[in-house]
């Protein structure tokens, strides 16, 4: 390799995972991320719960039922799997493992379970982001407005934010999200500094080389 080659050298695809109790504006802020951003992708899990309005099969979620969810279990096809709010939710291994051999970044909109499973699995390749609502009347708020669940459900996920919540900590980064655009932007740069780390440059030791050399 000549030191004109800097534009070849490859990178190690990285799993950026995002957590947050419900309605802490996750889903939004991975779409933007998802948008603004070319060599990230999400990472479509398998889900046993029903679609909600808005939600496209096979683009937000794989949409499955428990028998086809157990199956996929026993054949080994998660990388991760997790029951929450009484449905299954589960991320295919396949996607992910073609992404980061072709050096492309994962996103994953996964809950505290999961992200423990990936780290058990996954090491250095893994960074973990927490998103939090500045406050518990946003929380609800958000929740509310989003008027996709029945009040039942809303409540139950206000209970259940309180538990996530608790996780917060053995995530590598945390963002309060008082704004998208500020939350974006943290995000971003969260990654932008993540891509730039020395052990996924796989190949730089050459470039550096022929620099040194001259060549
Ligand atoms: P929702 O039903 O609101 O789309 O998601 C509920 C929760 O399940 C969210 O916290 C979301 O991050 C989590 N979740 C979605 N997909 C997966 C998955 O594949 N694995 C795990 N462990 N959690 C998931």
């Amino acid at each position: 390799m000549s030191n004109e080659d800097a534009a070849a050298i490859t990178r190690r695809g990285l799993m950026l995972v995002l957590s947050s109790p419900s309605g802490a504006g996750k889903t939004t802020l991975s779409r933007q991320l998802l948008d603004n951003d070319k060599q990230i992708q999400l990472s479509v899990s398998a889900t046993t719960r029903a679609r909600r309005s808005g939600e496209k099969d096979g683009v937000d979620y794989h949409f499955v039922d428990t028998a086809t969810f157990r199956g996929m279990i026993e054949r080994g096809e998660f990388l991760e799997h997790a029951r929450v709010f009484d449905h299954f939710y589960g991320t295919p291994a396949a996607p992910v493992e073609a992404a980061l051999i072709d050096g492309r970044d994962v996103l994953f909109d996964i809950d505290w379970q999961g992200t423990q499973q990936l780290k058990e699995k996954a090491g250095s390749d893994l960074v973990t982001v927490f998103i939090l609502p500045p406050s518990t009347r946003d929380l609800e708020r958000r929740l509310i407005t989003r008027a996709q669940d029945s009040m039942e459900v809303v409540q139950k996920r206000m209970a259940k934010a309180a538990d996530e919540m608790s996780h917060w900590a053995e995530y590598d980064y945390q963002i309060i999200n008082r704004d998208i655009a500020t939350s974006l932007m943290e995000l971003k740069s969260i990654l932008t500094a993540e891509r730039l780390k020395r052990e996924r440059q796989v190949g730089l030791s050459a470039f550096v080389k022929a620099l040194r050399e001259g060549r």
